[in-house]
Order: C-alpha cells, then sequence, then structure tokens
C-alpha cells in the first residue's frame, strides 16, 4: 500500500449509530439502548471537559506511574537486526495497560453519580484493575468470571477480594469468559440506576469500543513523542502490538495511523478472529468472531488467558478490512521462545500476551517479512510476573529449573 493510501484511514469517532465501517453498533437488549446513551453522553461531555480530562492525567501520572518509558533493546536488536524500541505499560501500577481504561472509567462513574462498577473477568487481570479503581475512587464492585476461571485463577480471586471487590462465579455455558460477559449484561440491565458497567477492552456495544481506544490512546500519543526523539524526528517504519480485545493495540496504533508506520496486530493462533473468524454479533457488537457452521462462537484457545477471546474489538475488523493496518497470529511455543529471548537479552519478562508480538516479530525478522534496519516500536503490555508459575511449568525444563 503506498504512503499517500494508508494515511487516507483515521481511527477516528463512530458513526453516530456506533459503526466503524460495517462493524461496531449497538446490539443490546431495550431495556440497556438508554444505559448505553447515558455512557456515551456522560462520556462525550467528560472527554470534552478539561477538568474531567485533568482528573484522569494526574491520577495516570501519580497513580498509575506515567508516562511510561520507550526502552531501546540494544541486545535484541543486535540478535534481531532491527532497531527494537518497547512501550514500557508493564511499568504500570498492577503491570499492564489495562490501569488507564480502569481509572477512566471509573472517574466517569464518579461523574455519572453512580455508587457502583462491575465487571466481567477471564483470567483475572481486567477483574484485579476494575477493583483496584473501585478501592481507589470508593466504588462499591461486584466481578463476574466464569466459574472454570474461578478454579483456574484462584490468586487473582483472592487479589479482587483482597481490594474490597465482591467476585460473582459464574455457572451458564461452558462457564468461562463469554459466560461472565452475558451475566454481567444481565446483571447491568437490572441495576443499570446505580451501576456502570466497566468493559474491559474495545469491545461491547456503542460507545465502549471507541471510549476504551480513547481511554488507551495514551499509549501511543505519549509513545509517538518519545519515538520522534529517539529516533530523531522520525517515526518507526513497523508498530507491533498483541491483540485480545484490542485496547493495548488500538490505544497503540491511535497515536501513529496518522503516519505512514506499518501497523501490525498479533493474536493468538488459537484466538485468531481476523485470520479464521467471520462476521457476526455477539456481546453487544458487530465483529469478526470464531464460530462453527451453525454460527455458534467457538471458544478461543491460547496459553494467555487475556488473548483467549473468541472476537477481536469492531474498530480492529474495520482497520483490517480498511488495509490500514495487517494482523498476524502467534503460537504457543514460538511465544515462549520470543519470552526467555527478551528475558536473556534484555532483562525484561514480558506477560504472555506481548511476548505473542514479539514471538511474531522475531519470525517476521527472519523470514524477510520485516526488513533489516526497520525501526520498530512493540508494546509491551504487561509484566511477566502473573505469568511466572504458567511459564515455569511450560518452560522449567528448558531453563534447568524443571
Ligand atoms: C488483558 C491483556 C491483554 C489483552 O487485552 P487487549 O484489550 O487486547 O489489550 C494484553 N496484554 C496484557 C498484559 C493483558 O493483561
Amino acid at each position: 500500500m503506498t504512503i499517500a493510501g494508508a494515511n487516507r484511514v483515521e481511527m477516528a469517532e463512530p458513526s453516530e449509530s456506533g459503526r466503524f465501517g460495517d462493524y461496531g453498533g449497538r446490539y443490546v437488549p431495550e431495556a440497556l439502548v438508554p444505559a448505553c446513551a447515558e455512557v456515551e453522553a456522560a462520556f462525550r461531555a467528560a472527554w470534552a471537559d478539561p477538568d474531567f480530562v485533568a482528573r484522569y492525567r494526574g491520577l495516570l501520572a501519580d497513580y498509575a506511574g506515567r508516562p511510561t518509558p520507550v526502552t531501546e533493546c540494544h541486545r535484541l536488536s543486535a540478535e534481531l537486526g532491527v532497531r527494537l524500541l518497547l512501550k514500557r505499560e508493564d511499568l504500570t501500577h498492577t503491570g499492564s495497560h489495562k490501569i488507564n481504561n480502569v481509572i477512566g472509567q471509573g472517574l466517569l462513574t464518579v461523574e455519572m453519580g453512580k455508587q457502583r462498577v462491575i465487571a466481567e473477568t477471564g483470567a483475572g487481570q481486567h477483574g484485579v484493575a476494575t477493583a483496584t479503581a473501585a478501592a481507589l475512587l470508593g466504588l462499591q464492585c461486584v466481578i463476574y468470571m466464569g466459574e472454570v476461571d474461578t478454579e483456574r485463577q484462584e490468586l487473582n480471586v483472592f487479589r479482587m477480594r483482597l481490594l474490597g471487590a465482591e467476585v460473582v462465579p459464574v455457572r451458564s455455558g461452558s462457564r468461562t469468559l463469554k459466560d461472565a460477559v452475558n451475566e454481567a449484561m444481565r446483571a447491568w440491565v437490572s441495576e443499570v440506576e446505580t451501576t456502570h458497567y466497566c468493559i474491559g477492552s474495545v469491545m461491547g456495544p456503542h460507545p465502549f469500543p471507541w471510549m476504551v481506544r480513547e481511554l488507551q490512546r495514551v499509549i501511543g500519543d505519549e509513545a509517538r513523542e518519545q519515538c520522534r526523539t529517539l529516533l530523531g524526528g522520525s517515526d518507526p517504519d513497523l508498530v507491533v502490538a498483541c491483540v485480545g480485545g484490542g485496547s493495548n493495540s488500538a490505544g497503540t496504533f491511535a497515536g501513529f495511523v496518522g503516519t505512514s508506520a506499518r501497523l501490525v496486530g498479533v493474536e493468538a493462533a488459537g484466538g485468531s478472529a481476523v485470520g479464521r473468524g467471520v462476521p457476526g454479533v455477539l456481546h453487544g457488537m458487530r465483529s469478526l468472531l470464531l464460530q462453527d457452521e451453525a454460527g455458534q462462537i467457538l471458544e478461543a484457545e491460547s496459553i494467555s488467558a487475556g488473548l483467549d477471546y473468541p472476537g477481536i474489538g469492531p474498530e480492529h475488523a474495520y482497520l483490517a478490512g480498511a488495509g490500514r493496518a495487517e494482523y498476524a497470529s502467534a503460537g504457543d511455543d514460538e511465544v515462549l521462545d520470543a519470552l526467555s529471548l527478551l528475558a536473556r537479552t534484555e532483562g525484561i519478562i514480558p506477560a504472555l500476551e506481548p511476548a505473542h508480538a514479539l514471538a511474531w516479530l522475531v519470525r517476521a525478522t527472519r523470514d524477510g517479512t520485516v526488513p533489516g534496519g526497520s525501526t520498530v516500536l512493540l508494546t509491551m503490555s504487561g509484566r511477566g510476573d502473573k505469568d511466572a508459575s504458567q511459564v515455569m511449568s511450560l518452560l522449567g525444563d528448558r531453563v534447568g529449573l524443571g
């Protein structure tokens, strides 16, 4: 694609009905239409209000630890033959980019005069982040989590309870993330007067995909400035981020969509909604979803709990269709290799999710998809502490700890 063509696609506001091209929208029960409209109006007003934005930025600075640095990886760059810069979301309070979203939506909850937040969580990361923001802002917090996930992620269930949240195990369907989303939506219908539903990624009904992207664009806006400083006024050739629902990548891409940088989102091979999904409606939005021939939603499968969502945010489906961003995938083995490579060369143990972005980059530098000498900005969406025991059982033998 030509640079001029690349620049023509923007990450602007969605249409009035919340669409990015053919995707997005607001597919919710009638009882939730006014609630979504209320969130939209409240966010629109807050985002244009300098006081609100100052409170949001103030908490991101003093509580979450922003701006996060961009780290140049000298040793790994030499090994890959590119110039690799990492945007360090792993250095925020709670250890991932999720804090940017929950602080914004927590403040919005207060702004709407509500005292309670609910959220869905799969592995528990968004649940812990929401419980953190709720504790900070004095909000009641209820987290819906599939029963299977509560058993797999005991430690995060404990963390949420320690932070003062109530954790509700969801026993319907496959008792995992998509059932937790359904249950949270049902709960929101009956509690909408007092309660905000804090969705964890760029998904769900309008305005959530747009709002969450705006709350995460701080990643891309900061990174663009930092790259310009490091690269003598230039933008990187390539910008890479991992994609579960798509929030850290959307926030990153938002900062670079107006440049000529090539944008690549990396999904888990077992959850590749752009690669293997078809258009459909789930969780209030029209997007690309993993479905069987009868239209039943398939379970995504990945070693990384944060990437096993069977869909992708609607704006990514749009960017893929428009050709402005590319979507690739990485498999479990190469992800573990990339994780240990970064640990050994740079002293940074990444979360399994951003290790997918790195795994793709390693492969792409070796097969020539990314030319030698390219400048690359990769979003390090979170730190590896949460995955350490899982990685130990998967990798232990190789590092002599097994
Ligand atoms: C949750 C999570 C993700 C996936 O979510 P997105 O909305 O796609 O960003 C990626 N990385 C980390 C570290 C996470 O915790």
